[in-house]
């Protein structure tokens, strides 16, 4: 405890120097909080002790100083202040309750639990429903070099699981806190459609935007015939592209790129069918973009682009197009999601022709460095095993994987194992809601082979999370199963769960997480 005391003291930051003062300094904590410190989070910073404690299920931040000299840095924290004697002197100790504004007030004094701009390292999506699982996703990356995406949901998932944007940055905020991660994170706000999506989450304090146009993507130019292209094309926003048909045939007629081998040309009805299909798309990217920068400033956040929501592959060529659309406009992003050939199922293995998906990748890695170098980013990117060594073999690290589901599913495994009545409970509700919920997700799964709970014994419940079609039922019905009776049946139940069962929930996390990483890391 001497030495960091005197690090506190002096004014100096960062953990403990030596780690084999933990115990002491933890112990020395716990004993004057009368309440559990998480080690990993103790750290010294502007005068002041800083660590997250923990009693029971609630946890409060504990900020601690040299008695009579509070530091101005933890001027805005509030809370009951206590007198304490440690063995090194008399001190005082600040309890905060983790509210939205004691949250703000941490990442302005503790800059490393604010998310922050990412792009230029290597990185992996780690969307977190439950708001639980960060000390776990922190696990799963320690020691790799890729950056997590701590704060990353969408829209959709915001509605479903009831949590505000403030609520995903401020848990992603605890949670890099209590795990002691400081090697930045960043905030992924996912699949934005419109401009009031951006401010919500611009306002929450995101710094990453994934733009979804999808809703704009006409995917008939995928069968449509040459005349009819030939129409969507002359019809398309030109103003909106700033730009006009014929300039735009002008632009393409010389193209000559190759890309990994193959020439990619366009010819009348290639370029037609591109901009058929995405014209509308990236003029309204383009004006997202524009929101964006008027309202955080050019440079104070990132851009991922993602049709991967669209009924029908991106071809190279129509890749292509967008990158150099986007770019003509001014438009800079680090990341772009194409809609892959095969599927991309929520929750599963790739399903589709894994030969086929490799041709297409080469080139779309390909055009990627021809406009910048951005990633390409894999969403409903959990649980591809079978498409990780071909993607960082010709993706290496341009390559984002975007999960957030699967994390889920690893808490209800959690639950499988520990609160056996719990999760027979939920795997019943989600029979029922499947059908209904699966609406708006790619899945496949068929009820008949999801077992009713009270045929299972209960060792058999766990392993159903390795069972395709109840994976996929678990994964799409959280919305409900969170919503359920207000989230009295099982909302809360589930976060005490998880909350008692810290330890088993973070280890499931690294260890599956850990699995995605691997070949990307070479292991
Ligand atoms: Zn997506």
């Amino acid at each position: 405890m001497k030495q960091f005391w005197r690090k506190i003291i002096s004014g100096g930051c960062g953990p403990l120097d030596d780690p084999a003062e933990a115990p002491s300094v933890a112990a020395a904590f716990t004993a004057a909080v009368k309440a559990d410190v998480y080690h990993e989070s103790i750290v010294a910073e502007g005068g002041a002790g800083w660590a997250l404690a923990r009693r029971g299920l609630e946890k409060s931040l504990r900020i601690i100083w040299l008695a009579g000299r509070r530091p101005a840095a933890t001027g805005p924290f509030k809370g009951p202040i206590s007198q304490v004697r440690l063995p090194v002197g008399q001190a005082e100790i600040l309890e905060v309750t983790p509210t939205a504004a004691a949250a703000a007030a941490l990442r302005q004094a503790l800059p490393w639990t604010a998310p922050q701009l990412v792009a230029g390292r290597p990185s992996i999506g780690l969307g977190d429903r439950l708001g639980l699982a960060t000390p776990g996703h922190v696990r799963a990356v320690r020691g790799t070099g890729y950056v997590p995406m701590l704060a990353q949901q969408s829209i959709r998932e915001m509605t479903r699981t009831r949590r505000s944007a403030q609520e995903v940055v401020d848990d992603a905020t605890w949670g890099a806190f209590q795990a002691g991660w400081r090697d930045g994170f960043g905030a992924d706000a996912d699949h934005l459609k419109t401009p009031e999506d951006i401010d919500l989450c611009a306002a929450a304090g995101f710094t990453f935007f994934t733009i979804d146009p999808g809703d704009y993507v006409d995917n008939d130019a995928a069968t449509a015939s040459p005349d009819e292209l030939s129409a969507k094309f002359e019809a398309l926003p030109w103003p909106a592209l700033e730009t006009t048909a014929a300039d735009t045939r002008r632009a393409y007629a010389d193209v000559r790129e190759d890309l990994a081998g193959e020439t990619l040309a366009f010819d009348e009805v290639t370029l037609h069918r591109a901009g058929a299909k995405y014209g509308y798309a990236v003029a309204h990217t383009a004006e997202m973009y524009r929101h964006l920068v008027a309202r955080l400033g050019e440079g104070n956040f990132e851009l991922e682009v993602s049709v991967d929501e669209t009924d029908t592959p991106t071809s190279p060529a129509e890749h292509y197009y967008v990158a150099k659309e986007l770019a003509r406009m001014g438009v800079r992003w680090v990341s772009l999601a194409p809609r892959f050939v095969g599927r991309f199922e929520k929750g599963v293995d790739y399903i589709g022709d894994l030969a086929e998906l490799e041709r297409t990748f080469v080139p779309h890695m390909a055009i990627t460095e021809r406009f910048g170098g951005y990633k390409i980013s894999l969403h409903s990117g959990s649980d591809k095993f079978g498409v990780y060594a071909m993607a960082a073999r010709h993706g290496g690290r341009r390559v984002h994987v975007k999960t957030a589901g699967t994390s889920y599913l690893e808490a209800l495994r959690v639950i499988a194992e520990k609160e056996i009545r719990l999760f027979r409970e939920i795997l019943d509700f989600a029979r029922c809601r499947y059908e209904a919920d699966k609406a708006s997700y790619l899945v496949s799964a068929n009820l008949h082979r999801v077992p009713i709970s009270c045929v299972l014994a209960d060792w058999h419940l766990a392993p159903l999370l390795n069972q395709f079609d109840a994976r996929q039922a678990l994964h799409v019905t959280y919305g409900s199963v969170l919503a359920a009776e207000g989230g009295k049946r099982f909302r809360e139940p589930l976060l005490a769960a998880l909350k008692t069962h810290e330890e088993a929930y973070a280890q499931a996390l690294e260890k599956h997480i850990g699995r995605h990483l691997a070949p990307f890391i070479g292991k």
